[in-house]
């Protein structure tokens, strides 16, 4: 039997100016995945705080994705100049960090965070 395409999990930012480069990023890194993508303005500020821990919506399309698709690893972005997270680059990177030891710490799935500085250059975080 035909072994079944896997699944990755990619948590962005809505802004449609990172979409191409995290996707180019994605393809080249997990080739051959279809790729579940959750997008939410400032993502990272949701799944970095303690006390949201990503409830509801959020919370949901995760869990669906992970329950449904066992991705075999989850890609966390965020960008600067973000309208949903309007802080500095290096708060958002530590961001990036907090919420891949959240979500490392939550699913038994390897989690992976990158940043698109000036939204042109992508950096592992
Ligand atoms: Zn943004």
């Amino acid at each position: 039997m035909k072994e079944k395409k896997k699944f990755i999990l990619c948590l962005n930012c809505i802004d449609g100016r990172t979409h191409e480069a995290i996707f180019d990023y994605l393809k080249r890194n997990y080739p051959e995945r279809y790729i579940d993508y959750i997008t939410a303005p400032g993502m990272v500020r949701h799944l970095s705080d303690e006390k949201e821990k990503f409830n509801g919506f959020l919370n949901e399309a995760i869990e669906i994705s992970i329950k449904f698709h066992n991705p075999e690893a989850i890609v966390i972005a965020a960008h600067s100049d973000c309208a949903g997270n309007p802080v500095e680059d290096a708060k958002q990177k530590q961001m990036l960090k907090k919420a891949k030891e959240m979500i490392s710490s939550k699913y038994n799935i390897s989690v992976e965070a990158v940043f698109l500085e000036n939204n042109q250059n992508l950096v592992n975080v």
